[in-house]
């Protein structure tokens, strides 16, 4: 009898450690091997100035008290923390950017689920304070332009000191960070100062690579590094379709080809095109679609959208690494740039003089050359 308790003891002991060891091998251990496959893009230094190590993902959707049921919440925010909290501490980069969809229900949250909200996406995304974690605003975060009101901009702000527009500088490398959602283009007040602030800024940028800070229009305005800027936003650019992204995350053939609407898949044709004008962007990136995405916009600038980082949507989230450096091609130029400032015809629309110069595209193309940001995409497992 003794040997009969003996042996299946030993059985049950066994069976749990064998249930404990591979639910503690899938549920925590598995992301190291997974995200150890990704690692930092090589690039030649084409100058003396460092790299930046960047991790951008998007579309995290942290599931709300509305729609969010709680096993799932538990499920997918366990799998998202995991995933990240590991991420960092293999690949320890110096910034984070979430472009955008932080939460699922931030467009319709009340104060007290907002708050807890709130909460889990600081324990999720908890980092150490030499990792710079950078937000910006999606439409689920404060809702499409019709449901995004005053105050639900301002606690999206207030939470993750951003502003709807505005320039950081990190180690010489511009990132212009704008809230997508306001460029709606219909004049209303949030759209109207935005834009505003983006043309502001387009000026002072334009500005500071020219070196033209004694032109009269230059005075007073905020100096940056003197480089085109990383354009980060949530919405992509203006796209027909899927058909013509490239890149392993793309979308699958059967959603390729259904049609972005303006506004609300992708930004109109007109805001894409200002944001070009005004800000000539060595790349882009993108979320929403939540699927990648590689694309040229007027053959000149390229564009990634980044696919979503929440197993909700997808069985592979992903996140890209990227080593942006400072650009000296600027400097190189300013010497020679033609002091004359104009304004593109099919931008001016009814907006007031817009300061873009002439030299601007082959100014940028020069630029161009200097691209550095390489990325790769790092598909996890089916956690
Ligand atoms: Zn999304
Ligand atoms: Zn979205």
């Amino acid at each position: 009898m003794i040997s009969i308790y003996g042996s299946s003891g030993r059985l049950a002991a066994l069976l749990i450690f064998t249930f404990v060891s591979v639910f503690v091998l899938c549920e925590y251990v598995i992301y190291y091997p997974v995200i150890l496959r990704c690692s930092w893009p090589h690039i030649e230094t084409v100058n003396s100035h460092l790299p930046l190590r960047a991790l951008f993902l998007s579309d995290t959707h942290l599931l709300g008290a509305i729609k969010g049921h709680w096993l799932d919440k538990l499920r997918r925010e366990w799998q998202m923390e995991r995933a990240f909290q590991t991420s960092l501490w293999l690949l320890n980069p110096e910034i984070v950017f979430i472009l955008g969809d932080v939460f699922d229900e931030g467009k319709w949250s009340s104060s007290q689920d907002w708050e807890d909200d709130v909460r889990r996406f600081k324990r999720i995304f908890r980092h150490p304070s030499d990792t710079e974690l950078v937000v910006l605003i999606g439409n689920h975060d404060i809702g499409f332009h019709h449901e995004m009101t005053k105050q639900k901009l301002e606690r999206f702000e207030q939470v993750f000191n951003v502003t709807s527009a505005r320039i950081l500088t990190i180690k010489g490398v511009n990132f212009l960070l704008v809230n997508s959602v306001a460029l709606h283009g219909d004049h209303c007040p949030i759209c109207q100062r935005v834009e505003k602030e983006l043309h502001k800024l387009s000026l002072a940028l334009n500005c500071s690579i020219q070196g033209e800070h004694h032109y009269d229009q230059c005075k007073n305005t905020e100096s940056f590094a003197p480089a085109a800027p990383v354009l980060l936003q949530h919405y992509p650019l203006y796209r027909v379709s899927d058909a013509m992204c490239t890149g392993v995350d793309a979308a699958p053939l059967d959603e390729r080809y259904q049609l972005f609407r303006e506004r609300y898949d992708v930004i109109s044709k007109n805001a894409s095109k200002k944001l070009l004008w005004w800000f000539k962007p060595r790349l882009i990136l993108s979320g929403h679609t939540h699927h990648g995405c590689e694309i040229l916009h007027e053959n000149l600038y390229p564009e990634i959208s980044i696919p979503s980082f929440s197993w909700r949507n997808r069985n592979n989230p992903s996140f890209i690494l990227g080593l942006p450096t400072a650009m000296e091609t600027a400097e190189l130029l300013f010497n020679h740039v033609v002091r004359y400032f104009s304004i593109p015809e099919d931008i001016v629309s009814d907006r007031g003089p817009q300061f873009i110069s002439r030299v601007w595209k082959a100014f940028h193309s020069l630029l161009g050359v200097a691209i550095s940001l390489s990325s790769g995409y790092h598909p996890q497992s089916n956690g």
